[in-house]
């Protein structure tokens, strides 16, 4: 690859977790129900994602890992309302310019051909061959990093902390994901696969919770299901969107610790956010969720599972090119309405 593929690369691929993150996403967006998200030695040696979704048509086996090549973005006006997680057709393509890359795919109408793709560092494709399979994709990225020595070696050094933020980002993923059965398997050098989390194909978020976190931690939570009225505001965002003097309606969906007083029930302190059901990191939510519940309890922070459910107009989530950072529209009056509102979700708890 070029010098610049390999920097631009570099940028979309900063770690673990944005392996994760963009082959996870690919799945979803090809509509997959079964998944399977396997680690070899921690995602030093490979990583693997398999889904059982549309898979790949031949037509496109030539262009899938080229730069700027993406199948779902249809017209400008899409990135507004974007339902699918990509559009920018840059996530294989900097994955072949930083790892040993492979696809297995096989569509509906190739069963049970499948056919096995090999692309070199530009992301062009090197080789094809036959082998037998289902419909669905499996993307194999092995020795991440292996031409960025600097940048592998600090892979190395961090594997730990690394690990335990993908297996955070992948619960975070599967929580959310209703009606897919979500498996995440960690193969050590040596021995047999280990089951990381699994979930079963729930048909609600509350299941998947139970699969992962277990039912002593659901049994320490309480639903929520906030509805905030924001006052009217004439925002650009806003524009012709909604009739003059009418609230924008925001829901906040989920689950969150029951407040207990001094040393209470233990929950993990997970703290999971998304935006319409896409997660992301939302730093002044969590503190306000924080501040609430320790007003209860000052020694622990609460488990989160929070949906914020609201119209597309009023965010942005092409801010950041990994869409983790949400610019929400009339940030402030929906934090102080939150605040109300938890308080009182609360209040109406045996403490
Ligand atoms: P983007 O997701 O932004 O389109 P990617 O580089 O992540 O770009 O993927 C490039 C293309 O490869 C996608 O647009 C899609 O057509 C195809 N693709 C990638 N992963 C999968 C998958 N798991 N199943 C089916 N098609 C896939
Ligand atoms: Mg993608």
């Amino acid at each position: 690859a070029s010098a610049v593929h390999q920097i631009q690369a570099g940028q979309v691929i900063v770690d673990l977790c944005s392996v994760a993150k963009e082959l996870v996403e690919n799945s979803f967006d090809a509509g997959a129900t079964v998944l399977d998200v396997r680690f070899k030695n921690h995602g030093l040696d490979s990583i693997e994602v398999q889904d059982n979704g549309t898979g790949i048509a031949a037509h496109n086996y030539e262009s899938v890992a080229l730069k700027h090549c993406t199948s779902k973005l249809e017209s400008y006006d899409d990135l507004s309302t974007l339902e699918t997680f990509g559009f920018r057709g840059e996530a294989l393509s900097s994955l072949c310019a930083l790892s040993k890359f492979s696809v297995v795919t096989c569509t509906q109408d190739d069963v049970p051909r499948a056919s096995r793709l090999e692309f070199d560092v530009s992301g062009k494709l090197k080789s094809t061959s036959v082998v037998s399979g289902q419909r669905g994709t499996t993307v194999i990225v092995e020795n991440l990093f292996r031409n960025l020595p600097v940048r592998r070696r600090e892979l190395e050094r961090n594997i730990k902390r690394e690990w335990g933020k993908v297996i955070n980002l992948l619960n975070q993923y599967a929580c959310i994901q209703t009606n897919v059965k979500f498996t995440v398997w960690q193969l050590p050098t040596k021995g047999n696969k280990m089951m990381m989390f699994g979930t079963k194909g729930n048909p609600n978020t509350r299941e998947n919770i139970i699969n992962i976190f277990g039912v002593k931690t659901m049994n320490a939570l309480v639903a929520m299901d906030l509805k905030l009225e924001l006052i009217p505001t004439t925002g650009p965002l806003d524009k012709g969107k909604r009739k003059e003097g009418e609230p924008a309606k925001v829901r906040i969906k989920g689950f969150v610790s029951k407040p207990v007083h001094g040393e209470g029930r233990q929950t993990p302190d997970r703290q999971m956010f998304y935006v319409n059901g896409r997660p992301c990191g939302l730093p002044q939510f969590t503190k306000v969720f924080n501040e609430v519940y320790r007003s209860y309890n000052s020694s622990q922070l609460p488990f989160i599972f929070a949906d914020i459910q609201l119209d597309t107009h009023l965010y942005d989530v092409n801010v950041s090119p990994d869409k983790r950072t949400i610019l929400l529209h009339d940030q402030g009056q929906m934090l102080d309405n939150l605040r109300d509102s938890l308080i009182e979700l609360f209040e109406t708890q045996d403490v």
